[in-house]
Formats: C-alpha cells, structure tokens, sequence
C-alpha cells in the first residue's frame, strides 16, 4: 500500500505501576500499522495487552517507550488542546461498558460531544436524530439509558462516537455484554461504518467468531505481538447474513419486489436495504455514467437515503469538484439527477403515506408524463391509470403491469408501446423499491 498509515505504532511498550511492587508489563515492543479504510481486529486472551494497546493508539494510555502516531502526528507530543481536538472530531470510542450518562436522555447523550465544540443545539440535535434514526433508535430518543436494553445502549454510544464524524472508531469489546442476537447487530453497524462510511476500525475481542469481520488480524499473547494475518475469506457486504428471514414470512410487497431486483436478497432485508437502494437508483437514473462518477456519486446518495443530508446537500457534494471532495459532476447533470431522486423520492414517499389514491395517482402520472415525453389519449390512459393503481396496491407486480401497458386496446390494454411499457413498468419499480423499508 503506498498510502501513509492512519495509526503507526512503533516499539511500543507499557509498564504500569513501573519499578513499583505491583508493577506490570502489559505491552513488550509492539509495532503496527493500520491504514486508513481498514478494519483491524486485536484478538487475544484476556489479560493480553488489547485494551492497553488500544488505549495508547487512542491517546488514552501514555507509552513507557516508543511511539504512537495518528494521522502522522505524535501522541506524546501532542499539546493538550491538540489532544482534546482529536477526541473530539478525530477518533470515536465505543467500549464494552457503553459509558452513558444516566441522568442524560438518550438524544442528549448522543450529543453530548457536541456541546464541548460550541454548535448551536438545533443543529447538535439534528444531527443526533439522524444517527438515532439510522441504528433505529429514534424511537428511544426521550428515554434514559436505563429504560434501553444492552443492544440498543450499544447502539447510542455508537452514536455518540459518531457524531463528529471521525475517521477512526476504537472499539474495545463492544459486544462482550450483549446477547448474540444484539451482538451481531452492532457487528453489523460496525461492519457498515467501515464498508460503507470508510471509517478505519480498530476492534478489540476476545472472542474467535469475530475474526472474519477484520481486513486484519494482530494476535497478541502475554503483551507480546504474535502474528499479524491479513484475512482471506472476509465476507463482503452482500453475501453477509443479516437476519435469518424466511422467504415465506415476507410481506407480499418485498415478494414482489423481488422478482424485479434479483438481487434482492432476503440477507438485505435489514441494514443494508439502503446501500441496495442507492445502487439501484443509481444506476437506474444515471446508466451513462463512468464507474468512477457512479462510485463517488453513490457514497452521496447513500448519505441522502440514510437521511443523514438533505437534497440540497447531496447536489452541492455532486457539484464540487472531485479535489475538493465532491463527486465532479457539471451543474446541469446535478440539477436533473436531483430532480428526478426528488421526483422518485416525493412519490414514493406520498405512496407510504397511503396519500389519498387518487392524487397519487395523478402526481405519479404527471411525472410519468414528464420523464418518458407520453402523449396518451383517453383510453390509454384510462388503461395505464387502472393498471398504475394496481400496482402501486401490490395487486400485481412488476410484469403484469408491463402486460397490461403493453397490450392493445382492443385486448383491454392500454396499447403503449413495447419499449414505453417496460420503462414505466421499471420506473414504477424503482418508486416501490424506494418506499419500501
Ligand atoms: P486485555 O484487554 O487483553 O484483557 P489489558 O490491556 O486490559 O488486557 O491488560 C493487560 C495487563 O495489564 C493485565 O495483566 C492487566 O491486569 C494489566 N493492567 C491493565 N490496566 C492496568 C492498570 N491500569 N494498572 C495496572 N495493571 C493494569
Ligand atoms: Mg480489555
């Protein structure tokens, strides 16, 4: 790799309670680098050293010897200020015992990290219920850790480390408290963090089923480093289990639904739903684009389906220039794809809220219209209404209403042509694809 490591470790060693009774060498001589966009796990027996390498990487732990940089900076030299401004935006702690603040709703806790950097409370707060919202927790918004269960405390110190968005998260045996259901739930998060949001992932466990999560593995036994194992068989994303759901529990929606996006599987039912939307309304209304504009601009749309930016956020992150971090696109490019996610987005949404039918379906033909240029007379669009209301029901799915757009008038269709049926039939899709969660 030719890019500079996030976090460097160099000889490090540390010796608490040093030259006194009770002192204890907990690290001996340990070097590593981890890279930006990894997921390293520090696996070992208890009492091995994790946490204390942990804590030295993180600025917690001073070394007795030998260095510790982040991001190239050297922890031991670092001023105080310096230090306060890297817990504060660069690094996110996520430890086994949460560390909530009892007497803190679960909003203001969250937040919290936030208060110290001087934002304005609407915005703090904003930002809070995005995350919640995103680790389906904003339910939990107004309680007190004390009325949550382990999994969903998780999830809010989870939030918490993210809610200055920093490029590294430390976890120190996030899961050792939960149950396995709640523990694999928050490896999920942990997961989609590094995969999705790139955030670099130093994980702390004990525990073997773990491993396969890492692009990395430092063994560590007696504060000695053993092996460092890059990990071959890391599953990616996709073909992750998510929830064991049954193909016969599922709503008759998704079931139809599935048979337009093959690729829809039962695995991304739960948290990756998202990622699998953004694909698909990417490349559904951007086909022409090159890999890479495809690439940059869907980590935006992602952030726009979480909910985590707004419309006007994802056409400015477009806009900008590709050194500056944006996606490259020109303005004309961006106002007509943010229309159409709008557009897509705005029906979709008055769909869910099970808007009156009528006006649905008007607003849904007008855009139809408007997209595909159509110019249908009475009967067709007679025909194509019919047919719309069906499927927006769930009545019937995504070929039936091709069969009914496409077939003749004089067969009770609504005689459109071929290609013109399949372009509705897909974008009506997409809407549903959209509205589903
Ligand atoms: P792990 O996280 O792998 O269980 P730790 O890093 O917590 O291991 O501990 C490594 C060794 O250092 C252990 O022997 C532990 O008892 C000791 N140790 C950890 N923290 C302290 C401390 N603050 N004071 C004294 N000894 C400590
Ligand atoms: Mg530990």
């Amino acid at each position: 790799m030719n890019v500079d490591p996030i976090i460097q470790v160099d000889h490090l060693k540390v010796i608490y309670n040093k030259g006194k009774q009770n002192e204890v060498r907990s690290l001996f001589d340990i070097s590593t680098r981890i890279y930006p966009q990894e997921y390293v796990i520090i696996f070992g027996p208890s009492g091995c050293g994790k946490s204390t390498l942990l804590y030295s990487m993180s600025g917690l732990q001073a070394p007795t010897d030998g260095t510790v940089l982040v991001e190239g900076k050297n922890l031991s030299k670092m001023t105080k200020a310096e230090m306060v401004e890297l817990h504060q935006v660069g690094i996110g702690m996520v430890f086994q015992a949460f560390y909530l603040i009892p007497s803190l709703t679960v909003l203001d806790n969250v937040c919290l990290p936030k208060v110290f950097r001087g934002e304005s409370k609407v915005n703090r707060q904003e930002n809070g219920i995005k995350l919640l919202h995103r680790f389906s927790i904003v339910e939990q918004a107004s309680k007190f850790p004390s009325e949550l269960s382990g999994g969903q405390r998780q999830r809010v110190s989870i939030a918490r480390s993210l809610i200055n968005n920093p490029q590294i998260i430390f976890a120190d045996e996030p899961v050792g408290n939960l149950d396995s259901e709640s523990a694999e739930n928050v490896m999920r998060i942990l997961k989609e963090l590094n995969e999705i949001d790139k955030k670099t992932i130093v994980l702390v466990t004990h525990n073997p089923e773990h491993l396969h999560y890492a692009d990395r593995i430092i063994y560590l036994k007696d504060g000695k480093f053993v092996k460092e194992e890059v990990n071959t068989d890391k599953r990616p994303i996709e073909s992750e289990k998510v929830v064991d759901v049954k193909y016969e529990e599922l709503s008759n929606e998704l079931k139809i639904l599935m048979r337009t996006f093959k690729n829809l599987t039962l695995n991304q039912v739960g948290s990756l739903l998202v990622p699998f939307k953004a694909d698909q309304l990417m490349s559904h209304v951007l086909s022409e684009l090159n890999q890479e504009q495809l690439q940059t601009a869907g980590g935006y749309l992602k952030e726009y389906l979480f909910g985590n930016i707004g419309l006007d956020a994802l056409a400015k992150d477009l806009d900008m220039d590709y050194e500056k971090g944006g996606a490259g696109w020109n303005k004309q490019r961006v106002r007509s794809f943010a229309e159409r996610v709008g557009a897509i987005m705005e029906l979709s949404g008055r769909i869910t809220d099970g808007d009156d039918e009528a006006e649905t379906l008007r607003s849904l033909m007008v855009y139809l219209t408007n997209v595909f240029k159509l110019n249908l007379e009475g009967i067709q669009k007679e025909r194509t209404n019919a047919a719309l209301s069906e499927r927006i029901r769930n009545k019937i799915d995504r070929l039936e209403l091709q069969k009914k757009l496409d077939l003749s008038k004089a067969l009770g269709g609504a005689g459109l042509h071929k290609h013109t049926a399949e372009k509705i039939s897909r974008e009506v899709e997409i809407i549903m694809l959209m509205k589903y969660s």
